[in-house]
């Protein structure tokens, strides 16, 4: 029988974990396979360790790892990787926004020969800003990108085991999963579902946090602004340019200029726009060198991407 991990990371969760605990485990008994959930929670200040280590000692089968701090949605599923151990892994949120039925058809294209198998949102019932700044973002990474990225696709896929050891090799920090998943190759498939409400407590991911995990989608797969940077610079110097030679003209032939009202008049408004304007794109282009030596700078210090407080179920290597 194939063994099958499920991924959940949790970040305060209390409200949601009872009824994850009945639907995700009514919806493996479906599966016809061994199976494995393994819960991260990610720094949680309510109850959601508790609960999951009672969850473990009722069904050894539910594993859960506890981070020292809270470490975000991608690092804890990237732990979550770390320590899976089936032929094929899942990863769904925990407050049953991806319906765990819907597992049973990522697996069945995995038994089909896909190695990636993602789920494409073909609705999504979240705030109308939030549907509006993720149709954009991913339009625009398509744009930025010459990897061949879904579009409104999320976390919610299965992993073959092959790719999940791809995925536990790369070293990288800033960890936009769905880029990576592309960026794997392998066999790759969608099957498209309609994205619930959350079925109980309030969503973590702040404005702030799908900001982030927006700036590192687009830095960590597109060198595309530092493009924009050097594009942007030269179309602005073949602007002064042009103004260069306008504003000569206009000393030479002042009558005629000024018979048709452009006569050439005191400097100070020029002057002004144009420091601004050109202040105003060295900055820019000075924020997107910065964003890129931030990052190099995050990888280089080379600190570990998480930091486990315990285990239930699982066991760590300093515990050995
Ligand atoms: N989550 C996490 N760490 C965080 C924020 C969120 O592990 O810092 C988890 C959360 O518990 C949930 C999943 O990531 O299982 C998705 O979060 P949420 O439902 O808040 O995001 P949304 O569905 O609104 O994008
Ligand atoms: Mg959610």
């Amino acid at each position: 029988m194939p063994k099958i991990s499920v991924i959940v990371p949790c970040f305060n969760e209390e409200a949601v974990l009872p009824k994850l605990f009945a639907q995700l485990g009514s919806a493996a008994a479906t599966w016809n396979a061994d199976y494995e959930i393994i819960c991260v929670d990610d720094g949680s200040r309510d109850r959601t360790w508790e609960l999951l280590k009672v969850q473990n000692q009722k069904d050894s089968r539910w594993r859960c790892l506890s981070f020292a701090r809270n470490f975000g949605h991608q690092t804890a599923v990237s732990a979550g990787l770390h320590f899976a151990t089936g032929d094929a892994t899942v990863i769904i949120d925990a407050d049953l926004q991806d319906p765990p039925a819907e597992i049973l058809r990522l697996l069945e294209k995995w038994r089909e020969g896909f190695e990636v198998v993602f789920a494409t949102r073909k609705k999504r019932k979240d705030p109308l800003a939030k549907k509006i700044l993720a149709w954009g973002f991913y339009r625009l990474l398509q744009k930025m990108t010459p990897l061949p990225m879904a579009r409104d696709a999320g976390d919610f896929c299965l992993l073959d085991k092959r790719v999940v050891a791809v995925l536990n090799a790369l070293p990288e920090r800033s960890r936009y999963l769905r880029g990576l998943r592309t960026w794997c190759g392998f066999r790759q498939t969608s099957v498209e579902f309609d994205r619930a409400d959350r079925a109980a407590g309030v969503p973590q991911y702040t404005f702030k946090k799908s900001f982030k995990l927006a700036m590192d989608g687009l830095f960590s797969f597109s060198a595309a602004p530092l493009r924009m940077a050097t594009y942007l610079g030269l179309w602005v110097s073949a602007f002064a340019f042009f103004g260069v030679v306008f504003t000569l003209a206009q000393k030479i032939f002042a009558a005629q200029f000024a018979k048709i009202g452009l006569a050439p008049g005191a400097g100070f408004p020029t002057i002004v726009i144009s420091v601004l304007f050109l202040g105003g794109i060295q900055l820019i282009c000075l924020g997107i060198l910065g964003e890129y030596i931030g990052r190099i700078y995050e990888e280089v210090k080379g600190r570990p991407l998480w930091i486990l407080r315990d285990s239930a179920g699982i066991v760590l290597p300093e515990k050995k």
